[in-house]
């Protein structure tokens, strides 16, 4: 897969490329991510990018003109353009996973009050938001999906890594985690996972991750199925809560 990320703060990127799993899936060329610094576009002599805004109003707006002539460096008819953006739909593990199947994403980089809403209609094919929340640019977010999507890529998690069991992966949230020691602070590890018995330790990670995405993010039960099994312990879960029949009603199960 290649990536190309268009920004003013090239810069941001450079531990992150060469750190933890990205930096693995770059190092051993499974990922081709280049960072492209838009300034290099500008025809301006001190290299500017930014502009006020028509019809006034606070902050400096990104131009269109660097940012077309960044997109057309780098585009070919196989690319996905997308533009992070707190307007953007919310990223998920959803898009993660298809997005993990382009050949080339293009991710681009806002800063100020925003870009020139001429390039995000007519020169962007998706804009992505990873939150509710206003950054002061688009690199954390390009970061957040670009480590979102390096992961799934074949050869780039080993057996251990494997995101198979993972939160949001097959549509709840991943069960709880325990290691060494045993007994930490008085507090022990569940039983069931010092058992050695390996069907028991599925059946018990199951329920605790039906438990724990029941709790949580009830909302996530809608939209997958589950199998007899599965239903069972959902129903036991349920039984046992005393205050059931609110989250319910809320989320129609
Ligand atoms: N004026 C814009 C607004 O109110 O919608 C916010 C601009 S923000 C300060 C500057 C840049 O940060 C945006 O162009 C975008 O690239 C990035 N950004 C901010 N919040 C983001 C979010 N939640 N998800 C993705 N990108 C974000």
């Amino acid at each position: 897969m290649r990536i190309d990320v268009l920004t003013l703060f090239p810069e941001m990127f450079f531990n992150f490329l060469d750190a933890s799993i990205v930096g693995r899936a770059v190092n051993s060329n499974i990922a081709r991510i280049n960072c492209i610094d838009i300034r290099d576009f500008s025809k301006d002599k001190h290299r500017r990018v930014d502009d006020y805004p028509f019809g006034g109003g606070p902050g400096m707006v990104m131009g269109p003109e660097p940012i077309y002539n960044a997109i057309n460096s780098v585009k070919s008819e196989k690319s996905r353009i997308i533009c992070l953006s707190p307007k953007g739909r919310t990223y998920n593990q959803e898009i993660a996973n298809k997005l993990s199947l382009e050949e080339h994403i293009v991710l681009l980089c806002g800063h100020y009050e925003g870009i020139d809403n001429r390039v995000i209609e007519n020169y962007i094919d998706d804009e992505i938001s990873i939150g509710d929340y206003v950054l002061t640019g688009g690199e954390i977010a390009a970061m957040a999906v670009i480590d979102s999507i390096i992961r799934l890529l074949p050869g780039v998690l080993n057996n251990q890594e494997s995101y198979m069991d993972e939160s949001y992966f097959n549509g709840l949230l991943e069960y709880p985690h325990y290691t060494r020691p045993r007994i930490f602070n008085g507090i022990e590890v569940p039983e069931v996972l010092l058992s050695g018995n390996h069907e028991k330790i599925n059946q018990w990670r199951k329920y605790q991750s039906l438990k724990i995405t029941y709790e949580r993010r009830p909302d996530l039960l809608a939209n997958i199925e589950l199998d007899k099994n599965e239903q069972k312990m959902l129903e036991d879960i349920i039984k046992k809560d005393s205050n059931c029949e609110k989250i319910k009603a809320k989320n129609k199960l």
